[in-house]
């Protein structure tokens, strides 16, 4: 098994402290079921994205060469999928797989959105190379494309940006 090492100290002892457990999915055997299956929507499913389930935190391969800040922003975007998995428990996977819509218009485009606001958040934008408005854009394009098997294609890129840039604000 794979020792997975946050490199923010303070983050880590957060975690430990409400019972978070993080599993490299390279050690995990039902994301490697949920690659295979997402192979054509999501080929760095491994690679590149972190997922919860309950509170486990299955955090991508490529973990150890993320920065602090890019580690941060991830768990931080996790944690919110841990306290509405609290909320709604029973009806989480309901609701983020299924409701009203499997595609097109789902639920886990509210979840999502919700998530990558806080990732907006937590970036270090300098150390990146990147700017909040090409963040956005990225964003916006995964709750709408086949990132997340269209959650919000009925939605669409532009009012989600419209409101990213608005929450942003605040
Ligand atoms: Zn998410």
């Amino acid at each position: 098994m794979t020792n997975v090492i946050i490199k923010n100290h303070q983050l880590n002892r957060f975690l430990f402290f409400r019972g978070i457990k993080l599993v490299s999915k390279s050690d995990s055997k039902l994301m490697k079921i949920c690659a295979y299956l997402l192979k054509h929507f999501v080929p760095r499913f491994m690679q590149g994205f972190a997922t919860s389930i309950g509170k486990t935190i299955y955090v991508p391969t490529e973990w150890d060469n993320f920065s602090e800040g890019r580690q941060t922003s991830l768990l931080k975007h996790e944690l919110v999928h841990i306290d509405q998995y609290k909320m709604w428990w029973i009806l989480y996977a309901p609701l983020y797989l299924l409701f009203p819509l499997p595609i097109l218009f789902s639920y886990r485009y509210y979840f999502e959105r919700e998530a990558y606001l806080v990732s907006l958040k937590h970036l270090n934008y300098e150390e990146l190379g990147v700017t909040k408005a090409e963040m956005i854009d990225k964003y916006s394009n995964y709750l709408t494309d086949k990132t997340y098997l269209w959650a919000g294609k009925l939605v669409g890129f532009e009012k989600t940006k419209k409101w990213f840039e608005k929450e942003m604000k605040k």
